[in-house]
């Protein structure tokens, strides 16, 4: 930690992006750290491939976020950075448009990140996939260096961030850590939780919530009750008064049905179908999302894939077993039961 922060703090020109999109950690990250650096006299640039969300809109600072057009303005920015810096994501396809431009970028390349499975490629990294967030990992750089420079913005921000990772701290993830982290900000940045979870969470519209009322209505159970899947066709969200945005957290009903260890909810849009995997406990996601090109956490993954709804909701129902640890035959497969899998596909005749 010490020599990633002595290595991060040695620049002087910053470019700092995110996921495709953002969300609180996503925005709450990435604002802290750029005001942190930016109290450090450093010169910081924000642009991500997609804008924040609505949401967070109330974030100080987040109109610094730009969105990226391909510009050689924003090409020269990126170019001038002798760091760049990706936070809440470890994979350069998660950053979108702007992934070819950091790859090409000539300054140092940072990542802060709390996702399984790194990429190889940064030139120094601060991974560290049991934090609750990538908010929480920001933090802990502030506070190696100078927690006095925990200010009112900077502590909504990684509020922000650590909140909402962990969902309102009741994730797996929260540790007494985390507990102490947000004290710490509450007291630092004078900060009043309750108008950030009314900002975050009760201002929904009605069209999202008559959304809601038909998504759980798809809720289908499968495994014994096991697995849960929410499916909102292309049909059903053209039908309705509400944007993709607003389904964010809707899985999470899914999830919180008795007996039930792991949900996914089928976004389907022009391009193809969001998945988002949310578990219980010891339960892991992740290596099922990854089955499908995606990734994510052990408790929360995603993945975006181009097939048709009924047939991907099939296959994903399907290899679920395989994934998920139910007990019994539904146990993963050992490294010999694997081999002997491969065998029989390889040189089965
Ligand atoms: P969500 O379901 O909220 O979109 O994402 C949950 C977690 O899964 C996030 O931490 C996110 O980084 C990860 N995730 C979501 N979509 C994708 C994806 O398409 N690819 C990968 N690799 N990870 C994803
Ligand atoms: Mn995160």
């Amino acid at each position: 930690m010490q020599g990633f922060l002595d290595r991060l703090l040695a620049h002087e020109r910053y470019f700092i992006t995110t996921h495709l999109r953002p969300d609180g950690d996503a925005i709450g990250s990435q604002l802290a750290l750029a005001r942190f650096l930016t109290k450090l006299g450093k010169h910081v640039t924000l642009i991500n491939a997609d804008p924040p969300p609505d949401a967070l809109a109330w974030l100080p600072g987040v109109d610094a976020v730009e969105v990226f057009d391909g510009s050689i303005r924003q090409r020269e920015l990126i170019d001038a950075a002798d760091a760049v810096v990706i936070v809440d994501t470890n994979a350069l396809d998660r950053v979108g448009k702007v992934g070819a431009a950091v790859k090409a970028a000539r300054g140092t390349s940072y990542l802060i990140d709390h996702h399984t499975s790194p990429e190889a490629w940064f030139d120094a990294a601060l991974s560290v996939d049991t934090a609750s967030s990538t908010g929480e990992l920001v933090y802990g750089l502030i506070e190696a260096h100078d927690p006095g420079l925990i200010d009112t913005p900077l502590a909504e921000a990684l509020y922000t961030a650590i909140m909402t990772d962990t969902g309102s701290f009741r994730f797996a993830s929260v540790t007494p850590r985390v507990h102490r982290i947000v004290a710490d900000l509450l007291e630092r940045g004078k900060l009043s939780p309750a108008p950030i979870h009314v900002a975050l969470y009760d201002t929904r519209r009605l069209g999202a919530l008559r959304l809601l009322a038909r998504a759980l209505e798809t809720i289908t159970l499968a495994h014994e009750g096991q697995v849960a899947t929410m499916t909102l066709s292309l049909r059903l969200m053209r039908a309705s008064d509400a944007h993709s945005d607003e389904t964010e957290g809707f899985v999470n009903y899914a999830l919180s049905i008795g007996g039930v260890k792991a949900a996914v909810i089928f976004l389907e849009t022009a391009a193809g179908v969001k998945m988002s995997f949310r578990s219980k406990g010891d339960t892991y996601v992740h290596e099922w999302a990854r089955h499908f090109g995606g990734g994510g956490h052990r408790n929360a993954s995603g993945a975006f894939v181009t097939k048709p709804l009924e047939r991907l909701i099939h296959e994903v129902i399907d290899v679920a077993p395989r994934y998920l640890a139910f007990g019994g035959e539904g146990t993963p497969p050992d490294d010999a039961d694997l081999l002997a899998m491969l065998k029989q596909k390889f040189h089965a005749t």
